[in-house]
């Protein structure tokens, strides 16, 4: 809520007009009590949740032979039924702790200083913001998956989003409940370290998740604009980490490549790539083209 009655009050305040950015959001929020401008989290999570794993599932399940050449692990179908289970086990999960999760964390969300004031962030803050929080939220991410890896957090609680070895987008936040809650807390350390406007916050659990979406979608597209971010891990890098299974030690990281490669924990993956790489060419070479569509994991490598 806006300490202002009129946006001419509010222009007066910064000392300058609002830009349009900035009236959009004294129209949407002067009135809005700030918590349910952060419940607006759950709205978000729950439409990117349902929309954003839906037009690949379509096409896998009505028209797979539209997109077939990228699939990662084509041998493997999955029937709408498995879809279907898959999203509503992630909606339980959501519907008992990530949406109370939301709704009681409010006050921590006050207490770090994430704000919904005017003036609105500049787009080279909110970029900047983002690109820590994604940082900081892979690094944590990358120790608490490895440590879920040993033996009791893998047969406690990691096992479950290991159920599928051909991810899906809808299978990304598929997991224990005590997973979610747990890898939480890497997304939340950027925006307390560094806390940000609500519009950036928003973005970044929009951007979050729309990340771990595209990682498990199961699919590697040659054009995709994420192809473009230095050291993005993507669909391909994850979903080697799924097809290895539980003794996986490899590709722990889930959004850049960077913490695998300083711990050592590729070699399995890279070895795999060179492998592949090695049989396409002989293939190549030996006049069997078109054997192998992009890199799939179903060439085993040993
Ligand atoms: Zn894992
Ligand atoms: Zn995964």
């Amino acid at each position: 809520m806006l300490p202002y009655a009129t946006a001419a009050e509010a222009a007066a305040a910064l000392g300058r007009n609002l830009t349009a950015a900035e009236s959009l959001w004294f129209r949407y929020s002067a009135r809005v009590p700030d918590p349910l401008l952060y419940y607006h989290n759950v709205l978000f999570l729950l439409v990117i949740f349902t929309l954003a794993p839906l037009p690949l599932a379509l096409l896998e399940l009505r028209l797979p032979s539209a997109i077939d050449a990228y699939k990662l692990q084509p041998k493997t179908r999955l029937s709408a039924a498995s879809f279907a289970k898959c999203y509503w086990d992630v909606m339980r999960v959501f519907i008992l702790v990530v949406g109370p999760l939301q709704l009681v964390s409010y006050p921590t969300i006050k207490l770090v200083g994430i704000r919904t004031g005017l003036p609105l962030p500049t787009a080279g803050e909110m970029v900047a913001q983002l690109v820590v929080y994604f940082l900081i939220e892979d690094y944590g991410n990358y120790w608490i998956h490895r440590l879920l890896h040993g033996k009791w957090g893998y047969e406690k609680i990691h096992r479950v989003h290991h159920e599928f070895t051909a991810p899906i987008g809808f299978a990304a936040p598929y997991a224990h409940w005590a997973e979610v809650l747990i890898l939480g807390i890497p997304s939340f350390v950027g925006p307390a370290i560094a806390p940000c406007h609500m519009v950036t916050f928003w973005l970044w659990i929009i951007l979050r998740q729309a990340e771990a979406i595209d990682t498990h979608s199961g699919y590697d597209f040659p054009l995709s604009p994420t192809k473009y971010i230095p050291f993005y891990g993507g669909a391909e890098y994850h979903d080697y980490h799924h097809y290895v299974g539980g003794q996986s030690q490899s590709n722990f990281a889930s959004v850049f490549t960077y913490c695998d490669y300083i711990y050592g924990t590729d070699k399995g993956y890279r070895y795999h790539k060179e492998h592949l790489a090695k049989m396409r060419e002989q293939w190549r070479t030996s006049g069997q083209n078109g054997e192998l569509n992009g890199v799939n994991h179903n060439q085993k490598s040993a």
